[in-house]
């Protein structure tokens, strides 16, 4: 099974305006933070075409890859979604 078809059996539910994770406003990303549109897992990291990384958190599945790689350096911040909402895991 491709790990694309298992992430589509969770379930995301969005805190619409109150988004979890935020990328620090750059004018250049730096190749740390471009580096999170390559190892996020679902894919929640992408490039403008003005260059800047975004995220979008929808999706997330909270495995904290970015939160190792970027938080400590200031580049993004990172909390867990409010209780309720983001990932649903669906095992099996
Ligand atoms: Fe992607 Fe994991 Fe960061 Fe969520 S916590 S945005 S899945 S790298």
């Amino acid at each position: 099974v491709r790990v694309e078809d298992k992430l589509f059996q969770n379930r995301y539910l969005v805190d619409a305006g109150r988004p979890h994770i935020t990328v620090t406003p750059h004018s250049v990303p730096s190749p740390r933070l471009l580096s999170l549109t390559r190892i996020c897992p679902a894919g929640c990291y992408a490039q403008t075409d003005s260059g800047q990384v975004e995220i979008t958190t929808d999706g997330c599945v909270e495995c904290g890859t970015c939160r190792v790689v970027a938080e400590p350096t200031g580049e993004i911040t990172w909390n867990y979604p409010r209780g309720g909402f983001g990932v649903l895991f669906k095992f099996g």
